[in-house]
């Protein structure tokens, strides 16, 4: 395998192009004209356009991917996470156009993808699964009669589900026919699929998830769990590794499950299986049939390149280790820092990155997708990068995320390191005390503090200052008038890498 195609962009592409590098593998990416100058084109070995910015007529064009990838000369693809990673049709093509597919097989894809169908495999092979059925649900009758033999609070449940689409909480009989008609009606529109299951809904648990990888000769092992119960509106903002309550013995039960789930659908490369945890029992929930955006927390306490195995495990190679072998170190956190405004509902906010400046130090790793001069738009995913911290013990590990966040200066499109700054100084979190309720349980971090009138005459003078260089950017250049550089350094000024002027 000498060649692999990232079929992906942002800090993801830049990640496995550089795992690439370091195994001597050309790197082909793909961009869209959006992302003509982004970092992941100018650091891959060569990069194909492949068309405009929407993703329906770039990064999820099946057949432009498979024409860049025959004209490339690509050995292999790898599709990252989100667009096309988890579309079985889309890793068939790709092994029936003679390429190697760096993820499990349709197949296994199929499998997995259908919560249904998951969730009957996985009560067969042993593996506990949240209370409810293992089949969808015929009518708003039947939903009715299993809701009353269950008990409520319910959760009604697309069986094509993803991205929390199709959900619908019945806290009692008279929501259930409403739950279950609207439910069935977003999962309709959404996949083209109407199928309802019911589940038991937990008040308050856990998501932990664990990291599995396997191999084409057998192999499974579990790289151990990942907290990832900071969530708004079901979208991860910040994970660790490990989980503040897990005792050895229930990771070790988790993870015997996860390669259990995972060996049931032998299941080959990186995977997750994802678990909600409640009152020390936990339960399978899905399995993500690709690497996560979490995955580095998992790193950084394994010592195991992920993405390098990914790569290695599609040439044919055997993992090296026996889960014994696999052993943990100090603690890992993940921030997700997106280009959405915590204070205004996790808006997002666009418009072009004009200073950058990344945290450094001992323990500190950014895995970032942007770069200064960066126009950041509404066409893709908000993620601009991960900063990820590794120290000895919890306490250390916040602690040194709270210095990196206040190095991380980012002036140009709102971000939401303030956010992360508040939750790494609050103190249930401090304390390990989590659900995925935690943002409900806790608006302050998502509400603006009072500003005092210095920093609404410093934000003032920087909405201006930012609005002149705007328009020196877009009037036409004067031959011999250097190159505008007071403005820049005033704002530049202005803007102290402290502080929550940014
Ligand atoms: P999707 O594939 O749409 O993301 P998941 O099944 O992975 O859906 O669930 C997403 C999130 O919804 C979970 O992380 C959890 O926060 C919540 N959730 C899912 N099932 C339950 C349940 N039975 N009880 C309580 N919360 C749940």
């Amino acid at each position: 395998m000498e060649s692999v195609l990232i079929a992906n962009r942002g800090e993801i592409a830049v990640r496995i192009i550089r795992a690439c590098r370091e195994l001597g593998i050309r790197s082909i990416a793909v961009y869209s004209d959006a992302d003509a100058d982004a970092p992941h084109a100018r650091l891959a070995d060569e990069a194909w356009r492949l068309g405009p910015a929407p993703s329906s007529e770039s990064y999820l064009r099946v057949d432009r991917i498979l024409d860049v990838a025959a004209r490339s000369g690509a050995a292999a693809i790898h599709p990252g996470y989100g667009f096309l990673a988890e579309r079985a049709p889309f890793a068939r093509a790709v092994t029936e156009a003679g390429l190697v597919f760096i993820g499990p097989s349709g197949t296994t894809i199929d499998e997995m993808g259908d919560k249904t169908r998951a969730r009957t495999r996985m009560q067969e092979a042993g593996v506990p699964i949240v209370p409810g059925t293992t089949e969808p649900l015929s009518d708003a009758d039947e939903a009715e009669e299993v809701a009353a033999s269950m008990g409520y609070p319910v959760l009604l449940k697309a069986a094509a589900g993803g991205g929390g689409k199709g959900m619908r909480v019945a806290e009692d009989p008279e929501k259930i026919r409403r739950s279950f008609e609207a439910a069935a009606r977003e999962a309709e529109s959404a996949f083209g699929d109407g199928s309802i299951y019911i589940e038991k809904y937990l008040t308050r648990p856990r998501h932990i998830e664990i990291q599995v990888l396997g191999d084409t000769h057998g192999n499974v092992v579990h790289l151990g769990e990942r907290e990832c119960s900071i969530q708004r509106r079901h979208q991860k903002l910040v994970e660790e590794a490990p989980s503040p309550a897990l005792d050895p013995e229930t990771r070790r039960r988790m993870g015997e499950a996860a390669v259990t789930a995972a060996r049931a659908v032998d299941y080959a490369g990186a995977g997750t299986i994802e678990f909600l945890w409640q009152d020390g029992d936990f339960y399978f929930l899905e399995m993500n049939t690709r690497i996560q955006v979490e995955h580095p927390v998992t790193e950084l306490i394994t010592g195991i390149d992920l993405v390098e195995w990914q790569l290695r495990v599609a040439r044919g190679e055997r993992l090296p280790w026996s889960q014994d072998e696999i052993t943990f170190e100090g603690h890992a956190i993940e921030c997700r820092i997106t280009s959405e405004n915590p204070d205004e509902g996790f808006l997002p906010s666009t418009g072009r990155i004009r200073h950058l400046e990344l945290p450094g130090g001992p323990g500190v790793r950014w895995d970032g997708g942007v770069t200064a001069g960066m126009e950041v738009g509404l066409h893709y995913d908000p993620l601009l990068g991960k900063l990820i911290v590794w120290a000895p013990t919890r306490e250390g590990a916040i602690e040194r995320m709270r210095r990196a966040l206040g190095e991380f200066a980012l002036v140009g499109v709102d971000t939401c390191v303030t956010f992360h700054s508040r939750v790494m100084a609050e103190e249930a979190f401090r304390a390990g005390d989590l659900s995925i309720r935690y943002l409900e349980e806790h608006p302050e971090l998502t509400r603006a503090p009072e500003r005092t009138d210095s920093e609404l005459r410093l934000a003032a003078a920087a909405a201006v200052l930012l609005e002149e260089e705007r328009r020196r950017e877009l009037a036409p250049p004067r031959i011999g008038s250097g190159s505008g550089g007071r403005a820049r350094s005033d704002w530049q000024r202005a803007f102290s890498p402290h502080g929550e002027a940014r």
